[in-house]
């Protein structure tokens, strides 16, 4: 499914479930104090201008890689840590499904130029391309991580001339997109505690991470499920935000740093150091048992093992 229609989902239930007014939108998180037993936020409305404070009992910033919260709470942190590789991303619409409309295709070389291909939905096709362009111990990005940021076809596909296969018009594909992002792929380093308090991290602003294994928004939703469970055990109190911490921070710390070995991509790497020219058929390369381990291993590291999320306890 598309991350758009996803979120207009959510959007539709939340509204549904606890009103309309519970969402509040063009209200730009700029500062925060603690006042006694709440904590006092300032929002911006970055169309009118208007200021407005509001009182809360707890702040839970999840305002991304970019965090004002998480920048107020680490002021001397810098900007996201460059990985020295370019992230290409974009969406095509499409008549024909690519295989079987349900298959990601990964392809090339970490260290290089890598793909990943695949649906979001029957007709369209969501892409992105992983180009490493400098050094990779350099430690500054280039600029910060926009999403929003555009980039150029004619730059991109001749990086990607040698990205081939025989059923089916990669280059196609990339040139019929409708738009085309490009920003430096980035994390940061894992915290000592996010829960300062009365406010706290979740998300990005708490844990960004490499994409390798597509993890980030998945260990999102866990924070929130740990959330949840804490503020039940403890109430929406200081102990509740301070179990959350204790519960998802070492978790998610552990993929954050995963993702920098490249752990989750194993299969490719091993794939490309194995067949670096190519190869006819992937089980010429790697077995199936191979392939289960690693992937049930990037799975365990990750929390998202079926029987680990099993063994948890339900929320309703
Ligand atoms: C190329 C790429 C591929 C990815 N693929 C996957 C994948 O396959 N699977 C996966 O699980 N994850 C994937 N991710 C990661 C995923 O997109 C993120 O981890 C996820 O979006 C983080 O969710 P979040 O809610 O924490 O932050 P975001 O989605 O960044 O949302 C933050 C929100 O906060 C708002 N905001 C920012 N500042 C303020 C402020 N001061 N005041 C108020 N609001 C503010 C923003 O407008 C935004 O709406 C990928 C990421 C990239 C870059």
């Amino acid at each position: 499914m598309h991350r758009g229609n996803f979120q207009q989902l959510l959007l539709r239930h939340i509204r549904h479930e606890i009103g309309e007014t519970s969402i509040r939108l063009s209200q730009k998180l700029v500062a925060f104090r603690s006042v006694s037993d709440h904590v006092e936020v300032d929002f911006v409305n970055p169309s009118t201008g208007d200021q407005n404070t509001e009182l809360a009992k707890v702040l839970v910033g999840a305002d991304g890689i970019n965090s004002t919260v998480r920048k107020i709470l680490y002021p001397d942190e810098g900007r996201p840590l460059w990985s020295g590789v370019t992230i290409w991303r974009g969406v095509t619409q499409t008549d024909k499904l690519l295989l079987d409309g349900r298959s990601l295709i990964v392809m090339g070389d970490p260290n290089d130029v890598q793909l990943v291909m695949g649906h979001v939905s029957k007709n369209v096709i969501n892409w992105t391309c992983l180009v490493r362009v400098e050094d990779p111990n350099m430690q500054i990005s280039p600029a910060a991580p926009d999403w929003n940021n555009l980039g150029h076809i004619e730059d991109l596909l001749p990086l990607m001339s040698n990205m081939k296969l025989n059923f089916v018009d990669i280059h196609h594909i990339i040139q019929s997109s409708m738009i085309i992002n490009k920003f430096p792929m980035t994390d940061r380093n894992t915290l000592p505690r996010w829960t300062h308090d009365r406010v706290t991290l979740l998300g990005d602003a708490a844990h960004p991470m490499y994409p390798y294994g597509g993890n980030g928004a998945s260990q999102a939703i866990l924070d929130a499920r740990g959330l949840i469970l804490s503020f039940r055990q403890h109430g929406v109190t200081l102990q509740g935000l301070q179990a959350y911490d204790d519960l998802r921070r070492p978790a998610s710390n552990i993929v954050v740093l995963a993702s920098r070995q490249y752990s989750c991509d194993e299969i490719l790497k091993v794939v490309h150091e194995r067949a670096p020219d190519g190869f006819e058929h992937l089980s010429d390369v790697i077995s199936s048992a191979e392939l289960e381990a690693i992937m049930s291993n990037s799975k365990r590291v990750a929390g998202l093992h079926a029987e680990q999320l099993n063994q948890e306890p339900p929320l309703f």
